[in-house]
């Protein structure tokens, strides 16, 4: 018998490496058995030694992609990634609310607000942050920052679990529906802690911090991880803890390629390399 799986989109960057971007999320869809979908925003070109430099994708091709695919084969839930500029958010969120997706719909939309590579390369253009900020946290189910992402987002470093819980109640205030502090940048503590909160609830998911320098893509896997179990229909309390799951067995199974930083692995789901 055929079975349509659950549709997820992505509108993200390429990452050449194919460690992150959009190839670290339709790795993931399919890790999940979810039909991944793809709006390209900007093609990076980058290796495991880091991002060279990156082109953005025009504007108009880049809304064009998210409502050919939403008009015909339909979204379960979307998520953002790398958007390169301003303008690219500006259209994408408008596009959002022609589509039918976002909070307050019945399509879930995560948003990781990618701001630069873990090797400190910018991945967005330093004017589009605001625009982050304004056009795309108030309509999110979700939104996945890092530390550095909520430093630069807020001003709050994030020491611990009383700045951790100041860094959510200063997202909280954009807009989104739920915010997760992820704690995986944090040196201390042999746990990894990371909070999640709509503003009433305030969730802990503690996981063991694992030691590898192969964390390549670590943030997009989560994040698509958790679009995968939402748009499976699950709640994002329990798509975030799923996401947790997946990511930590990913990281513990990263592997080393290239002389730098090798990508995490979602071959595990799918019985191995
Ligand atoms: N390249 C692209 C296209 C990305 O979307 C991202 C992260 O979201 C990166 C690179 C950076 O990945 P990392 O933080 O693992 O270096």
């Amino acid at each position: 018998m055929t079975v349509t799986p659950r549709t997820a989109l992505t509108i993200a960057g390429s990452d050449s490496g194919g460690g992150a971007g959009i190839q670290a999320d339709l790795r993931t869809f399919f890790a999940n058995g979810v039909h991944g979908m793809v709006a390209l925003t900007a093609v990076t070109v980058q290796n495991s030694l880091g991002v060279q430099g990156f082109s953005e994708i025009p504007v108009d091709v880049v809304t064009g992609q998210i409502k050919a695919v939403a008009g015909d084969m339909g979204v379960d839930a979307a998520k953002t990634g790398m958007l390169a500029t301003a303008e690219i958010i500006d259209a994408v969120a408008k596009t959002l609310d022609e589509v039918h997706i976002g909070r307050n719909t019945s399509t879930p939309f995560v948003v990781d607000p990618v701001a630069a590579s873990m090797t400190g390369h910018a991945l967005l253009r330093e004017e589009a942050l605001e625009a982050i900020r304004a056009e795309l946290f108030p309509r999110a189910t979700l939104i996945t920052p890092n530390l550095d992402e909520v430093r630069l987002l807020t001003g709050v470093v994030v020491t611990g679990p009383s700045t951790q819980r100041e860094a959510a109640e200063a997202l909280l205030e954009f807009g989104s529906e739920w915010v997760l502090v992820k704690g995986g940048h944090l040196d201390e503590g042999q746990d990894c802690v990371d909070l999640l909160s709509d503003g009433t609830s305030w969730i802990e998911l503690s996981g063991p911090r694992i030691d590898t320098r192969n964390t390549h893509g670590g943030g997009d896997t989560m994040a698509s991880a958790i679009t995968s179990s939402l748009a499976k229909g699950a709640d994002a309390p329990t798509a975030v803890a799923e996401g947790k799951r997946f990511i930590e067995r990913c990281v513990a199974e990263a592997y080393p390629l290239g002389a730098g930083v090798g990508p995490v692995s979602p071959f595990w789901r799918l019985g191995g390399a």
